[in-house]
């Protein structure tokens, strides 16, 4: 066996790995990679989706490393450290009701079992034990463990797991007219069965870049509270200024339950996440009384140390650079370079939220992807298209010249034919 083959490459075909040697990224900087044969590239996705304040930024990673010289990992069972609890007192008050318990993991998934779990257990706790079923916007995405995978089921993923999931109830956005079940129906038919409602907030990363407003998104926190369920933010990718605001369900005037955080809560310099949960929720979850209603729920890493550090000097950072300002100035600068490829025939759409922007072509052609996706390469542009869309997720610090130059190699690699 060829010794780069011992990884197995997460969401990366058989026939990629066969057709040509995966780059290989020595060390990077701001918003670029810096590959083994000292080629730049530009990180066009955030390193999925997480890098919002760019690559080694001094003050994040000074926090990893001084917090690491002192307390390298210490659990939070029956045991608490500085980090977790300033940083969990931190991310309570940036929500609407300050009065939230935040149960931390490691990776974005993590949070959503968390969550899924909570909802089911509240229930049960407080003698509902028939809510036990979560509805869905359609074309979720919620992350790839089992519970995360029943909420947010793609079929060119998911295919084999079918038998393992449970059944979840997929909605329309208010307003949308997909042809499918509205979110109205689905409450009104299932309510009382139902124990949360969970969105991806404005923006469904993975369905493609869509975009929903904020007045549907507060519809659906409105019809959810109607039907007594709990409404789930996952903010884990629009969370920290990706949409514009420090989060997603801030511009629709909400205060979910449940909000999730992930990715940007460290700028993705450490793996951690988040699910910040109602006071109220948090209550029945006790053992004093006839039942014993403990969250027996917990990962090794839950709440490390060195990702508390690294997450409280980035809540700092996002406010020094006035984060919502970047998002806007990247917003306009993507309208003003892309919009005119909107003009071509094969491109069905152009839209732009906050940080993130996307192309949309009129036909699905994963060859024509593969080809954009080398051409870019090439350019010096590392983009990772979704079906038919390709789009660009970079880091909020990135300079402008860098942002419009960005946009001109994905807008020539579209009218080029790359496609
Ligand atoms: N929720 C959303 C909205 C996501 O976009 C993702 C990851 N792309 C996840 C959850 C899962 O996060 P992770 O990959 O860190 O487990």
């Amino acid at each position: 066996m060829h010794p780069a083959n011992h990884i197995w490459h997460p969401y990366t075909r058989f026939s990629f790995l066969r057709d040509e040697p995966l780059p290989v990224v020595a060390s990077a900087e701001g918003s670029w990679l810096t590959l083994a044969d000292g080629a730049r590239v530009f990180d066009g996705i955030s390193s999925w989706w997480c890098v919002n304040l760019g690559h080694r930024r001094p003050e994040l990673v000074e926090a990893l490393a001084r917090r690491a010289g002192q307390l390298d990992h210490s659990i939070l069972g029956h045991l608490a450290h500085p980090p977790a609890l300033e940083l969990a007192s931190r991310l309570a008050h940036l929500m609407p009701t300050p009065d939230r318990h935040v149960m931390f993991g490691s990776d974005g998934s993590a949070a959503v079992e968390a969550a899924l779990k909570i909802a089911v257990q509240y229930f049960h706790n407080i003698g509902q034990p028939g809510r036990t079923g979560f509805v869905t916007l359609r074309e979720p995405y919620h992350g790839d463990t089992l519970g995360a995978v029943s909420v947010g089921y793609m079929e060119g993923f998911h295919r084999a797991f079918k038998p393992l999931l449970f059944p979840t109830y997929p909605a329309s956005v208010p307003g949308a007219s997909d042809g499918g079940e509205s979110m109205e129906e689905v409450l009104r038919l299932r309510g009382n069965s139902i124990a949360a409602v969970i969105v991806e907030p404005l923006l469904q990363g993975t369905a493609g870049m869509r975009i929903h407003s904020p007045e549907a998104l507060r519809r659906m926190a409105d019809l959810c509270r109607e039907a007594g369920a709990l409404f789930i933010c996952d903010e884990i990718a629009t969370g920290f200024y990706r949409t514009g605001s420090r989060f997603a369900f801030e511009q629709a005037g909400i205060d979910p339950d449940i909000v999730l955080m992930g990715k940007g809560l460290t700028g993705g310099v450490f793996p951690l996440s988040a699910a910040v949960v109602r006071d109220d929720i948090y209550r029945t979850f006790t053992d004093i009384g006839d039942a014993d209603c403990t969250f027996w729920h917990g990962h090794t890493y839950t709440g490390h140390p060195v990702g508390c550090a690294v997450a409280l000097a980035a809540l700092d950072v996002y406010d020094r650079v006035d984060a919502p300002a970047l998002a806007r100035r990247a917003s306009e600068i993507f309208r003003e370079e892309l919009a005119p490829l909107a003009r071509r025939p094969d491109v069905l759409d152009v839209r732009v939220l906050g940080m993130a922007a996307a192309v949309e072509l009129r036909d699905l052609d994963p060859a024509r992807m593969a080809r954009l996706r080398r051409t870019c390469l090439q350019a010096g542009l590392y983009l990772r298209p979704l079906g038919s869309v390709v789009y660009l997720f970079p880091p909020l610090t990135t300079e402008e010249q860098d942002l419009r130059w960005a946009c001109s190699v994905l807008r020539e690699a579209v009218a080029n034919g790359a496609v």
